[in-house]
């Protein structure tokens, strides 16, 4: 293998001091692990914006509420590694729970506003888990880039303003979401699916679409959009959407009159497993 792994913060700044002469450019791509295509696109994206690529795996407990699925999400740490090595991966961190929470964190980054809809409701303390942790892989690892897929589309939009309230010296820089043929977005989470899950989670994808047709083609009004999606998504018995929104893709407030570009998002339980997605939509 050509990719360094390490597993602690001491290792990973020690690693990244000796590549970091001035004109290396290190770019960073945070992940959970349970790495598929969707990742390596972003490692990809890493690979050619930057001279030196680490990727951070850790399965953050912060950033998941309690009775949600921290316990039981998937660790395949040697397919993962493949995968890193596979993209031309630098450097993997992969630190134990313990390495990144080593003593009780008092200290906890917060965006305002930008968590107000959208899975923020639904997911009580989740962003605040997620700046904070990230903030805390930026301070190890002092990346110029770093790189985040818009499938996550409220959490990019919260660590940019994150990024830019705190002067970190980072470059955000956005990937589209890499989906299967049928448009479900890939996820870590699909693997909870069973094959009956696995073929009505499309909905979703497919009530997103709806929602943006009606939008190019002259639709005004986020209600009848929002009525129409719902109307998709409970066609389906093993469904039950959590939300469908259509908001500014700035501040991500819901907007009623559609006017200019909106992100649509939505987030469904099928089954057991919660999916989430999002498209960008304008009027023609
Ligand atoms: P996660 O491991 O779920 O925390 O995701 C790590 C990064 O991969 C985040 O920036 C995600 O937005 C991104 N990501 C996850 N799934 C996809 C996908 N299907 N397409 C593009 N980026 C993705």
């Amino acid at each position: 293998m050509n990719v360094v792994v390490v597993r602690t913060v001491e290792e990973a700044r020690k690693h990244l001091a000796l590549r970091r002469p001035e004109e290396k450019r290190i770019g960073f791509v945070p992940t959970m692990g349970a790495l598929h295509a969707g990742h390596a696109s972003l490692i990809e994206n890493a690979r050619s914006g930057s001279d030196f690529v680490a990727v951070s795996i850790f399965v953050n407990p912060l950033q998941f509420g309690p009775g949600e699925d921290y316990l039981r999400y998937p660790r395949p740490l040697e397919k993962d590694l493949d995968v890193c090595e596979r993209m031309g991966a630098d450097l993997v961190f992969a630190p134990a729970v313990g390495e990144m929470y080593p003593v009780e964190q008092r200290t906890f980054v917060e965006v305002t506003r930008l968590g107000d809809h959208l899975c923020g409701p639904f997911r009580p303390g989740h962003f605040r888990g997620v700046t904070t942790v990230v903030a805390k892989l930026f301070g190890i690892v002092q990346p110029n880039r770093a790189w985040f897929g818009e499938k996550d589309y409220q959490q990019l939009c919260i660590i940019r303003k994150m990024v830019q309230d705190l002067n970190l010296p980072v470059e955000i820089v956005p990937v589209p979401i890499y989906r299967e043929k049928d448009g479900l977005a890939l996820s870590s989470r699909n693997a909870y699916l069973d094959s009956e899950d696995r073929s009505v989670a499309p909905v979703l994808f497919r009530a997103l679409t709806t929602a943006r047709g009606m939008i190019e083609t002259g639709e005004r009004k986020a209600a009848v959009v929002k009525e129409w999606a719902k109307r998709v998504l409970t066609q389906q018995e093993r469904v039950r959407p959590e939300y469908f929104e259509i908001v500014d893709p700035i501040e991500l407030q819901p907007v009623d009159e559609i006017a200019g570009e909106v992100r649509i998002a939505g987030a469904i339980w099928v089954g057991k497993t919660r999916l989430i997605d999002n498209l960008a939509a304008s009027p023609r």
